[in-house]
């Protein structure tokens, strides 16, 4: 098959380096020729974001897909139109996309997710009681886009551009749950993990599989995917982030339509990876057992404070001695504040003996530069 993907990021290069052990074809559109997958695909130099340039890539593919939601849906949804397969399909990619359309599916689809208010630019009109969190509709990742309003005094930082203001959350932890649907309608859903973020940088930092929570919350979350899938209405992996409560209440924070950093552990956690699992729903094969092997985690590799340029792995030798201890690169060459550059798998036999990895880990590597 030729599988054509959207975007040559570190998802795709994961997922192409799990199915190559496959006999298919793997294209990638990335404006970028020093992408991470630039060197292990068809590698086509163009805007995920252009219609053209999507239309003409996808055109001569058995199926495209995405390992990055911001790209160009339209064109996607003319593919639909001229026969090429599209997973997941256009219509969920643009609800997705949106913030608000994403908010309005959960609700009309009866998925918990906060309280929202939807802000169109003027002020006056907000309702919402403090403290909220606004959240850009478009073009917010990795924790941009997204901001607490607590007081009366952050009201004068509000951005004003269109988005959602949603209540606060008091989180007890982060969750993640992934879920996929091949198109034969197979449904298959990964443990759930559990995510701690690093304060500073707001981006993830150890994801724990799997994750310490009652059994009356994991009912809850399967009910949530379950209602997600079934609702979304294409074949797809999709990650749903989850806020537990203090009072022991699942909200979904929002859902990615494709392959997530909180399911990297899966890697050598778990009996299959999400990478296999993506391959799996993207050729519609049946889907493949998601059994975790005892406890995996996971932390990013992330690009420094003040090092911006070539990179260089400080302690990385020292983590190979580890046992059950697996690097990941990215194959970027380039260094920068936060950007991540790679990550590493950790298996161990109990939660402690995880966590004190992982921390170990942290201490010994270092992202910086040459
Ligand atoms: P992004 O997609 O940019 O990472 P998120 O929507 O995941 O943005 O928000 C980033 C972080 O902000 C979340 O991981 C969470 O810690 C916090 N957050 C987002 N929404 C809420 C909320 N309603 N209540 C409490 N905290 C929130």
């Amino acid at each position: 098959m030729k599988i054509g993907i959207l975007g040559g990021g570190q998802l795709g290069r994961m997922f192409i380096q799990e199915a190559l052990k496959y006999d298919d074809e793997f294209y990638v559109l990335d404006p970028n020729p020093e992408c991470s997958c630039a060197n292990i695909s068809h590698y086509t130099r163009g805007d995920f974001n252009n219609y053209d340039d999507v239309l003409e890539f996808g055109r001569d593919k058995d199926v495209v897909t995405i390992e990055i939601e911001h790209v160009n849906a339209d064109a996607l949804e003319e593919l639909e139109n001229l026969g090429v397969k599209v997973v997941p399909n256009s219509n969920i990619i643009k609800i997705i996309q949106q913030k608000i359309l994403q908010k309005k599916f959960y609700e009309e689809n009866r998925i918990p997710s906060p309280e929202f208010e939807i802000m169109d630019g003027s002020e006056e009109e907000i309702k919402i009681q403090l403290p909220f969190v606004q959240k850009l509709n478009t073009g917010g990742y990795d924790g941009k886009g997204v901001q607490l309003i607590r007081t009366t005094q952050d009201w004068r930082n509000l951005w004003t551009q269109e988005s959602v203001l949603e209540d606060l959350v008091d989180i007890d932890k982060e969750l993640s749950v992934i879920v996929a649907k091949n198109e034969n309608g197979e449904i298959k859903t990964f443990p759930v993990t559990e995510m701690v973020a690093d304060p500073k940088l707001n981006l993830l930092d150890f994801n724990i599989c799997p994750a310490d929570v009652s059994e009356e919350t994991q009912n809850q979350i399967d009910i949530i995917a379950k209602q997600f899938i079934n609702s979304a209405d294409s074949a797809g992996l999709f990650a749903i982030e989850l806020f537990l409560d203090k009072n022991g209440k699942i909200w979904v924070n929002e859902t990615a339509p494709r392959l997530h950093n909180s399911g990297h552990q899966s890697q050598e956690g778990n009996a299959n990876s999400q990478f296999e699992q993506f391959y799996r729903v993207v050729t519609n094969l049946p889907l493949a057992d998601t059994d975790a092997f005892g406890f995996s985690g996971m932390l990013n590799l992330v690009g420094e404070e003040n090092h911006s340029g070539k990179v260089k792995y400080e302690g990385l030798e020292e983590v190979l001695k580890l046992p059950k201890t697996y690097v990941h690169l990215y194959g970027k060459t380039e260094t920068k504040p936060g950007r991540k550059m790679g990550h590493i798998n950790v298996l161990a036999d109990s939660r402690e003996e995880l966590m004190e990895k992982l921390v170990y880990i942290k201490s010994l590597v270092k992202v910086i530069t040459n």
